[in-house]
């Protein structure tokens, strides 16, 4: 949790966890199905253990920057259907899922800079 872009959010992430604690709670279970269990090992095989944003391969264990998340695409909100879709799925690193898409979703824009050294977000306060 050391990433620029995590520190900057940091105070809307706090107050974001906070409003969406009991929904959280909610959204946990569908974590712990073994219906989950199986998608989120097809969406890794698919993306060959490789993150979908960076490219670097994605490790097993955790606490590391290369630890597979596998994320969803368009925020599932507690939605089964969205939850349940591997066409909704994409492997990501924990460090880019961490940094740019997590900050994303609070932020209202992807906080990632492109290799031209510009926001690849053009809602992104720095692109305008
Ligand atoms: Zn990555």
């Amino acid at each position: 949790m050391d990433s620029p872009a995590f520190n900057r959010a940091g105070d809307f992430f706090l107050v974001m966890i906070m409003q969406r604690t009991d929904e959280a709670r909610e959204w946990r279970k569908l974590y712990n199905t073994a219906t989950w269990q199986t998608l989120r090992r097809q969406a890794l095989i698919r993306d060959g253990y490789q993150c979908q944003r960076c490219r670097v391969m994605l490790t097993n264990g955790r606490r590391s920057p290369r630890s597979a998340v596998v994320h969803h695409i368009e925020a599932h909100k507690g939605d089964r259907d969205l939850f349940f879709d591997l066409d909704n799925l994409q492997a990501v690193c924990w460090q880019c899922h961490s940094g740019a898409i997590q900050s994303g979703e609070v932020l209202g824009y992807d906080s990632a800079i492109g290799a031209d050294g510009w926001p690849v977000d053009p809602k992104h306060p720095g692109a305008r």
